[in-house]
């Protein structure tokens, strides 16, 4: 049974919920401009890439091709750059950072601690990340509240770092649900990531994604080594607990 099967039950709010995203990216488009939308090419990204190409936004896409993706997800990636009407950039890690670390810490080094994971995350995620937002007024984001404690208090429109670095973070997606996403994904027939037909919920990097049993937290299949409370990549992290950057 793949993923649509599995998940695909839009709530009773659904096209509300669909009209309020359809909206506020429009707003978002104007009003935030510049501004991309970050994808990992999970379910709740492609939709949004969706939304930006049929409400045809002058909205970016950029990925961050950290070196250590899956198959699967290199191939979206691939088939993306295709069929989007948006431009989808791609940013990569400085080759010689990672050369080093891993010359220095070795290729599993995430696994030995938080502070070395978020080393990791730092030289191939927010590096990266900086470099794709920088001049940017705004971000989109693919967070739903629903997807772990951490995010449950996520807004529309974020502007709790607003002072710090001058940019928004979009989440059109903050009132949805699993269902909802995935019935998104079946009406408008959406390329997605068949690594969720093997019940990854959510798509990072290869050495530190994996998939979950029925009925964990959608967050679990990430860095599972570690508790809850320190799991985020710094990516979403208010900068007052960044530790990798
Ligand atoms: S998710 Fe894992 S492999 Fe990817 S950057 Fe972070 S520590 Fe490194």
């Amino acid at each position: 049974m793949g993923a649509i099967d599995l998940h695909a039950r839009a709530s009773k709010e659904y096209e509300a919920k669909l009209a309020e995203t359809q909206k506020l990216l429009i707003q978002a488009a104007s009003e935030f401009a510049p501004l991309k939308q970050a994808s990992s090419l999970g379910a709740e990204d492609v939709v949004i890439t969706h939304l930006i190409n049929s409400l045809e936004l002058d909205i970016p896409v950029f990925v961050l091709e950290t070196g250590a993706l899956h198959q699967e997800t290199l191939d979206l990636l691939a088939r993306t750059q295709v069929d989007s009407r948006a431009p989808v950039e791609i940013y990569k890690p400085v080759q010689e950072h990672v050369v080093q670390f891993v010359a220095r810490e070795g290729k599993e080094a995430m696994y030995r601690s938080i502070e070395l994971r978020k080393a990791c995350c730092g030289i191939r995620k927010l590096e990266p990340l900086e470099r794709a937002l920088a001049g940017q007024k705004a971000w989109i984001t693919g967070l739903r509240r629903e997807q772990s404690a951490a995010r449950a208090e996520v807004p529309l429109v974020d502007d709790s770092e607003l002072a710090r670095n001058g940019r928004s973070k979009i989440n059109p997606l903050a009132n949805w649900t699993w269902g909802d996403v995935w019935h998104y994904i079946q009406q408008n027939r959406v390329d997605y990531n068949p690594l969720h037909d093997q019940f990854f919920p959510s798509i990072g990097c290869a050495p530190c994604t994996r998939a979950i049993s029925l009925g964990e937290d959608f967050r679990a299949g990430r860095w599972w080594w570690e508790d809850e409370a320190a799991k985020e990549c710094g990516l979403h992290v208010k900068n007052e607990e960044k530790v990798a950057a």
